[in-house]
């Protein structure tokens, strides 16, 4: 009422989100955090995270409403009609995002930068890349990471140094330790796309010598099918005061 979102659909673009849609998209949305995703908090917390064979386990009660938040779209509101998504404006996606966060943020986090990744890939990515990538983390299938910390790299971002290495024509071999990445693994999608900021060799130092890379913790081959691990690691996770249900992690990647 007091931001006045129901003028929105004024607009082409948001032509069917009108007062009474936007009205009911709130209360359901809501309805859901409360309902299905809540429930989780405790539990989640108290069973935490843990690395088995290499890779993240999240904890068991937060598959269902993981899987439930992408069927029926409260994880990708914002996302196109294109690529299935509802196609909502950004401030009834703050809205719900807002009671997912307060419900359980250890799940929402995984939403958040998951689509995070897929909009940087589509936004910036080669055909090539955006057609692997983005439908299946929009959908949820895999999950996104965005690796910029170092342990001698946080604030001052430009210190990292994760190389890169130009092997043939657009793709790099990436060698070296991120810390701090949220959602950097899990059982909760069939892989993990990491949007990692590197050097390439001969590069200026700073920030303006960094370039970003897409690093697929399991390759993805032309017809989509998944191929071999691509040399990412995960070496440990953060033990974090009540929010042990988001796997924060350090990440080796090459050797
Ligand atoms: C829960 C959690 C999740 C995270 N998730 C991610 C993630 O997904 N991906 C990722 O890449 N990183 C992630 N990070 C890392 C985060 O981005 C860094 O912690 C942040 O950039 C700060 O870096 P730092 O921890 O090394 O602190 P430092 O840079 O060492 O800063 C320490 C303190 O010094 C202050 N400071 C630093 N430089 C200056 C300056 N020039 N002038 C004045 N004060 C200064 C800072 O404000 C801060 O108070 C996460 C961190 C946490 C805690």
């Amino acid at each position: 009422e007091w931001l006045k979102i129901g003028q929105l659909s004024e607009s082409e673009k948001f032509a069917e989100f009108d007062q009474d849609t936007l009205d009911l998209m709130v209360q359901e949305g809501i309805r859901f955090a409360i309902d299905v995703v809540s429930p989780t908090r405790s539990e989640s917390d108290r069973e935490g995270c843990r690395i088995e064979d290499g890779r993240v386990k999240v904890p068991k009660c937060l598959h269902e409403p993981y899987q439930q938040s992408y069927e029926l779209g409260w994880a990708s509101m914002g996302v196109s009609q294109e690529y299935g998504g509802m196609g909502a404006p950004a401030t009834l996606v703050l809205i719900v995002n807002e009671a997912m966060n307060g419900a359980n943020l250890g799940l929402s986090m995984f939403f958040g930068l998951t689509s995070g990744a897929a909009d940087l890939i589509d936004t910036y990515g080669s055909d090539s890349l955006k057609q692997k990538y983005v439908a299946k983390m929009y959908q949820g299938k895999f999950t996104g990471t965005m690796c910029l910390s170092e342990p001698q790299a946080g604030s001052d971002v430009g210190a990292g140094t994760t190389s890169a290495e130009s092997v043939e024509d657009g793709v790099y071999k990436i060698k070296g330790s991120k810390c701090w990445i949220s959602s950097g693994d899990s059982d909760l999608g069939e892989n993990v796309i990491h949007a990692v900021l590197a050097r390439v060799k001969g590069a200026p130092d700073g920030t303006k010598g960094l370039s970003l890379f897409v690093v697929p913790h399991t390759r993805v081959n032309d017809d989509g099918s998944l191929g071999d691990w691509n040399d990412v690691t995960v070496v440990s996770i953060e033990d974090k005061l009540g929010i042990h249900a988001s796997p924060t992690a350090v990440l080796n990647f090459g050797e």
